[in-house]
């Protein structure tokens, strides 16, 4: 790999207010690293009537993946035509196979190691990234997954972890408890293995507090990244009946704006912040409209952050 000639082709990272995973992995690879996405045909027990039947309020049928991750075609195409998808560039690029939709470590361990295998077969994947629930992270399952750990690959686990609270948690339809997670959590971390923790922000019912104690929690857990989505609202799906039928609201842009930042600001300092934005199609997106506009969005963030003259980790605490 011809690291020099790659950083001096693209700008580096301009500094933010938080430890960004692109940034990190710019500073650690000095190239391009990008997620291939794949949808590798897993369904998921909160789906298949094992814990649920109708899945998580908030999921549509294409389950909790990104617009980016359809189609059940053979692993190797998917990030074949990912890679083609993408910008054409002269810089060098690395890859991550990212297991993204539905729940990616539901199947027999064989086949998920014949899965995991054949996406690390090509030479320019530098990484795996699988999305999971926590009541599917059996021992032999973290077992599998530990067993891809090597210096200089980026290995991570991702955890739908959403709220520390129940009710939350009942309210989302996750048919999963917090102590279910925190369990899940502790044995990855045994094993060395970054988790990635998803979280929603502006779950009906929870107040400020309650999202202040989630942060508080996930800093006191072994993550090593957090993904956090604004709760959204996607055609077809429960959470729109709801939304449609019932007297909820979801936060305005500048209400998401603060409560990110004071979310942030509570995270351990060292946490990398893998996402800070739902991400979705306009096509089924249903509320709120302001979710679309991303780049907004995140300028928003670095203008409050800017303001306050705080930063990630600025009132976080070691217990
Ligand atoms: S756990 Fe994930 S894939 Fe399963 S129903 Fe919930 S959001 Fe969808």
């Amino acid at each position: 790999m011809n690291t020099k000639n790659a950083r001096s082709e693209l700008p580096g990272p301009r500094p933010r207010a938080y430890n960004f995973f692109g940034d990190y992995l710019w500073n650690t690879y000095g190239t391009r690293v990008l997620k291939l996405p794949i949808d590798a045909g897993f369904t998921c027990p909160n789906r298949d009537g094992t814990t649920g039947d109708s899945g998580c309020v908030f999921c549509s049928e294409e389950g909790s993946a990104s617009p980016t991750a359809r189609g059940r075609s053979d692993v190797r195409e998917q990030m074949g035509n990912a890679r083609r998808s993408f910008r054409r560039s002269e810089a060098e690029t690395r890859y991550i196979a990212y297991f993204q939709a539905f729940t990616n470590t539901y199947a027999p361990v064989e086949r998920l190691r014949e899965l995991y295998d054949t996406a690390l077969a090509d030479e320019d994947v530098m990484g795996l990234m699988i999305g999971t629930r926590p009541d599917c992270l059996g021992d032999e399952v973290l077992d599998l997954i530990a067993s891809y750990a090597r210096p200089g690959f980026e290995l991570w686990l991702e955890v739908g972890m959403q709220t520390m609270h129940e009710r939350s948690l009942a309210f989302l339809r996750r048919g999963h408890s917090h102590e279910a997670t925190r369990d899940a959590l502790l044995r990855a971390a045994r094993r060395g293995i970054a988790v990635c923790a998803h979280i929603i922000l502006g779950i009906p019912g929870e107040s400020w507090e309650d999202m202040m104690a989630t942060a508080v929690e996930l800093s006191a857990l072994p993550v090593r990244g957090v993904k956090i989505h604004h709760l959204h609202v996607i055609a077809g799906t429960e959470l729109e009946r709801l939304y449609r039928t019932t007297d909820f609201r979801l936060p305005s842009l500048g209400e998401y704006i603060s409560i990110v930042c004071d979310f942030l600001e509570r995270l351990r300092p060292d946490i990398l912040i893998h996402r800070l934005l739902g991400d979705r199609a306009p096509a089924t997106l249903v509320a709120p409209a302001w979710g679309l506009h991303k780049g907004t969005v995140l300028g928003a963030i670095d203008e409050e952050f800017a303001r306050r003259v705080t930063r990630q980790g600025f009132l976080w605490r070691e217990e």
